[in-house]
């Protein structure tokens, strides 16, 4: 690296300080009022700013533009076409026109629609997004888009992403004016913690489990698993080391502010953290990250897995969403110290304690995913009950408010003189709480239940739209509060609602069997897997909410619904495959030979000498023969229960059917596979064990 890394940092992206420089005054200008105020942008403007960005990107050795977008499924689709354009006299030119920049026509009848888009109508198309720079990867100009069919339904994860964000603007503004404050923009910031885990591509290749499904269908526990957390926060290894450098450089060149590397608590596993930004283009980073992660680790002889549990027994891998809203001067999640600041504070704390409680449910399905079944409540990540930790302090205070009697300890009657005496609070006395999958952070709340490989559009876009439509209410019954007092209005409200949400407030030990039944006591929502977890999607006061908030219309949500249904059931079929296949091929014959081994060895001493004392052979070879009876047993089990899920008709019975029958058959089978695993000598066994792949590198 000859640059220093300041001069690195954003080489490769079509900022505003290019943009600045490249681009008329006039033409800056409109553009900039598009991306800031979302004013519509005009073909003129458009071909200018079209010509300025192939110039750039010619500058640096781009010779294709892609409109980069993101599908229902799947992280993120891109399509290369050339700058050139033949001209008669058998040369050519370069082009790029504002309606190439503005407008795509993916050819997209492959993409998932979910029934929105007929496949004799395929065509969808591809829109720039004007507020998420365009960037230049492998000497292709992206172009981050939105992704619609021609009647206007959107067929990404961003559309409705953009359109959560919009309406958070609007009510978080409404709110505002009520403390006569009058913000330019509402900003969601978002954080994205991405955790990994890197092991050696020659072991990868010898795993059909993991190249087929990401993750490992048989292997028993390591000798040594995670018990001594030596790994985490330990010093980074050479390989590791040098991978992390290579990745961190590409991403500052993209100008994702790569801030935070370290070893996870998992052996193997590993986190990057980036400075946070505007949730947009805070996702477009986060899978740009994970894209470069992929391609980079083959550099250095890796594979890096981003799957939610690649292996058993061990932590899996999640990606926590740090989120937050504010304006250009203030971050609306910061509780801040004066008083008036504090019931604002309290208002924007209420109406997220309110939509998280109101829509758990949403919340729970937008991380569910065929992966992240086998990783939350699995000891080391949040279980599938949403609950909010806020910390002592805070709690204290919300308590007393829900109480009635004023707040905690220190001001206990203080509050009933309103606003001017509510208390301060020191936002360094939140404290961690690592169980909980909502925990307020000091000035941002942590969503933790995301999965590492998951599209974080959807988590965003209902945490949006729910804190919207609670902002809202708050606002409609302010504005219609008749003679009272805003701030005697106000807190009225808040006690109100405190009361009857605080039932999502939750300090203790979220990983705990008492809290399952503590929570089913106070009547949250459990959905264990994404089969029960999905229809909350399509229930009637979800799918108001999506209308109500502008964000997704009734055809979208069943879409949508239906598009994560199949993906599910699809990734359910692949890994209950290749499970009976590699049981049957790559296990059983193994096991087998082993177990005829012993028995021919039995029969050969005792021939040659028959009072020699055979009874730990002849126990070993019990042990084998039933253990490959199991295994038979296992896969006519899973089989049968297999067939049955494929011929299901209805895809949400189909889900039903893979998430409480055919899962099961699998953990049987596993477990009839991987209790040979240790006994079975090395030299016979198939394939790298969790002791040969996670201690290596
Ligand atoms: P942790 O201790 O949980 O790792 P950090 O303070 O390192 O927390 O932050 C984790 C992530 O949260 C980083 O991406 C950081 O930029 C982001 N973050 C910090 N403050 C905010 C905020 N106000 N809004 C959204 N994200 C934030
Ligand atoms: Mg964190």
């Amino acid at each position: 690296m000859t640059e220093s890394l300041t001069d690195r940092y954003g080489t490769m992206v079509f900022s505003d300080r290019v943009m600045k420089e490249y681009l008329p005054s006039d033409i800056y200008k409109k553009l900039s009022d598009t991306i800031k105020k979302g004013k519509p942008l005009d073909l003129d403007v458009a071909n200018a700013v079209a010509h300025a960005m192939k110039e750039w990107a010619m500058s640096k050795g781009a010779t294709h533009f892609a409109h980069w977008f993101q599908p229902l499924t799947g992280i993120t689709s891109e399509k290369h076409d050339s700058f050139i354009e033949p001209l008669h006299d058998g040369s050519a030119i370069a082009k790029f026109s504002g309606k190439e920049l503005i407008q795509g026509e993916p050819d997209a009848s492959s993409f998932p629609n979910g029934g929105l888009r007929a496949t004799f109508e395929a065509r969808g198309y591809s829109a720039w997004d004007p507020t998420s720079s365009a960037f230049i990867k492998d000497e292709v100009l992206c172009i981050p888009t939105a992704f619609c069919s021609y009647t206007g339904e959107a067929l990404d994860k961003k559309t409705p992403l953009l359109r959560s964000m919009a309406t958070l603007d609007v009510q978080a503004k409404r709110v505002l004016a009520l403390f006569g404050k009058h913000p330019e923009t509402i900003t969601v910031n978002v954080g994205n913690e991405q955790e990994y885990f890197l092991i050696p591509e020659e072991m990868y290749e010898k795993r059909q489990d993991l190249i087929m499904t990401g993750r490992t269908l048989f292997g028993a526990p390591p000798c040594k698993g995670q018990e001594l957390d030596e790994h985490y926060f330990g010093a980074i290894r050479p390989t590791v080391n040098a991978f992390m450098k290579e990745l961190d450089d590409v991403l500052w060149g993209f100008a994702v502010a790569a801030k935070t590397k370290h070893n996870e608590v998992a052996p193997a596993q590993h986190e990057l953290a980036p400075v946070y930004c505007n949730a947009n283009r805070a996702i477009d980073e986060n899978l740009l990250t994970m894209e470069e992660m992929r391609l980079l680790a083959s550099h250095h002889g890796l594979v890096c897995l981003q799957h939610e549990k690649p292996f058993e027994g061990i932590n899996g891998s999640g990606k926590h969403n740090n989120w937050s809203f504010g304006t250009e001067d203030e971050n609306l999640l910061d509780p801040g110290d004066t008083p008036e600041e504090n019931l604002q504070f309290l208002v924007v704390l209420t109406c997220i304690i309110e939509a998280v409680d109101n829509y758990q449910d949403l919340l729970r399905m937008s991380v569910a995913s065929c992966g992240n079944d086998h990783r939350l409540g699995a000891d080391e990540a949040p279980p599938a009950i949403v609950s909010i930790f806020l910390g002592d302090e805070l709690s204290d205070i919300v308590e007393g408010l829900a109480e009635g009697h004023g707040v905690g300890h220190k001001l206990r009657e203080s509050l009933d003189f309103g606003v001017a005496v509510l208390p301060t609070f020191d936002r360094d006395t939140t404290d961690r709480n690592r169980t909980s999958p909502f925990a307020f952070t000091g000035n941002k709340f942590e969503f933790r239940m995301p999965g590492s490989a998951v599209n974080p559009s959807d988590a965003n876009m209902v945490l949006d739209t729910a804190v919207a439509k609670s902002l809202k209410d708050f606002a409609d019954a302010m504005e219609n509060r008749g003679d009272v007092a805003f701030e005697d209005a106000a807190i009225e409200y808040l006690r109100k609602s405190l009361a009857e949400h605080k039932r999502i407030l939750f300090s203790g030990n979220g990983y705990s069997e008492e809290w399952h039944e503590e929570a089913a006591r106070r009547g949250l929502s459990n959905y264990p897997t994404t089969a029960d977890a999905l229809p909350c999607f399509v229930a009637e006061k979800n799918i108001a909410l999506f209308e109500e908030m502008e964000v997704l219309s009734e055809v979208e949500v069943r879409s949508r619904y239906e598009v994560k249904l199949d993906k599910y059931c699809k990734l359910m079929n692949i890994e209950a495959a290749t499970m009976e296949r590699q049981a049957r091929r790559t296990y059983l014959p193994v096991i087998s030979a082993y177990a005829t081994k012993i028995a021919k060895g039995i029969t050969t001493v005792t021939t040659a000498m028959p009072e020699a004392p055979m009874s730990h052979e002849r126990r070993e070879l019990k042990i084998l023969t039933e253990g490959v009876s199991d295994i038979y047993e296992g896969i006519d089990a899973l089989t049968a229960i297999h067939q049955k899920a494929k011929s299901c008709e209805n895809s949400q019975d189909m889900a039903n059917v893979y998430a409480h029958e055919v899962a099961p058959a699998m953990t049987s089978l596993r477990a009839a596979v991987d209790a040979m695993e240790p006994i079975v000598a090395r030299e016979y066994w198939p394939v790298p064990t969790y002791n040969d792949i996670l201690f290596y590198c």
